[in-house]
């Protein structure tokens, strides 16, 4: 059995895809966990493993969580760390608008989605991490109603269409993908699942 300890809906909904399939999983709701982890690490390894090992202590289950956010490098990598929080009463249509108003006067629109993937075993107090990036640029306008978060103004290098125009195709190339892919290869070498 496997926690998959976030209360984003979206992000459980990307994950599970990325969980072997003979693997039970877990959710917050499942054991009725109403705590929040605390999310004040530096950077994104230190917050998914915060987070991972936060729900393993206290639920004694084998956990994964991860941590994640866009870096745009005109604006020195805002928001960052702080992707979820910045602008927090403000809905994701507000906060994109916020961001292509940022980028009027700049001539670099490139930027990166950041995932660290964390596991955690309680009993064998094992820890993992692994981190995913999907390189790109912010689009002119918000486009798409697909995804979540900053989907609609982020078209990964490659492609012409934004994360929130492209469905299924997000999910092969995504930050998440890549981290969470690179994090169940290193396990399933040393963990036997049940
Ligand atoms: P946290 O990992 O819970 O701290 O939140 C990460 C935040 O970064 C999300 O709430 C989104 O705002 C943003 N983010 C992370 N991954 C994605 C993604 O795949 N698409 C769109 N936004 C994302």
């Amino acid at each position: 059995m496997l926690l998959i300890a976030t209360r984003n809906k979206h992000k459980v909904e990307e994950i599970k895809r990325f969980v072997p399939l003979e693997v039970k999983i877990l959710s917050l709701d499942d054991l009725d966990v109403k705590l929040e982890a605390p999310e004040d690490g530096n950077n994104f390894v230190e917050n998914a493993i915060k987070k991972a090992i936060f729900y393993g202590n206290m639920t004694k289950q084998r956990t994964i969580a991860d941590d994640s956010g866009l870096l745009i490098d005109s604006l020195d990598g805002f928001p960052g760390v702080h992707s979820a929080r910045f602008m927090k009463d403000s809905s994701y249509e507000q906060r994109m608008i916020f961001i292509l108003e940022m980028l009027k006067s700049k001539q670099d629109r490139t930027a990166r989605f950041v995932c660290a993937a964390a596991y955690y075993d309680p009993v064998e107090k094992v820890v993992l991490c692994c981190e995913g990036a999907v390189d790109g640029k912010i689009s002119h306008g918000i486009r798409g109603t697909g995804g979540f978060g900053y989907d609609p103004i982020f078209i990964p290098n490659g492609y012409e269409t934004t994360f929130g125009e492209m469905g299924e195709e997000k999910h092969k190339l995504s930050h998440r993908y890549k981290a969470f892919n690179a994090l169940f290869e290193k396990l399933s070498a040393i963990i036997f699942f049940k």
